[in-house]
């Protein structure tokens, strides 16, 4: 499958590691958009949140867990954005599920 971000999982394609487990690949985003902008992804493939099942949804609840433990050693727990964009019409450019983790600048809301 040509998925730039299933071969970021395998290295081959580099990124700046964050952090990794067996389920989930953190990565800074190639261009950012806020100080802190970090790719949270699973290792497994899933298209976009509208292809979220029960059979693959573990995950899910596991990313946000690590995402809460990432924005305590940040120190970001202040203020973070968390951000799907899912299918074309809302912005999604990379069909492998991903969460922007965005800090570090003051977040207006509501995001255009
Ligand atoms: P989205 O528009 O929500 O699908 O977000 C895709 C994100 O992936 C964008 O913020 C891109 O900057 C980012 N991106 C694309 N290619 C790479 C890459 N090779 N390494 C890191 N981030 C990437
Ligand atoms: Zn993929």
């Amino acid at each position: 499958m040509d998925c730039i971000f299933c071969k970021i999982v395998a290295g081959e394609i580099p990124s700046k590691k964050i952090y990794e487990d067996e389920l989930v690949y953190v990565f800074e985003d190639i261009a950012p958009t806020a100080p802190i902008h970090y790719l949270i992804i699973p290792k497994e493939h899933i298209s976009s949140a509208a292809e979220i099942t029960p059979e693959n949804s573990t995950v899910i609840s596991h990313i946000f867990e690590v995402i809460a433990k990432l924005a305590k050693e940040l120190n970001i727990q202040d203020g973070f954005r968390i951000v799907n964009n899912c299918g074309e019409s809302a912005g999604q450019t990379v069909f492998h599920l991903h969460f922007h983790l965005l800090a570090g600048r003051k977040l207006e809301w509501p995001a255009g």
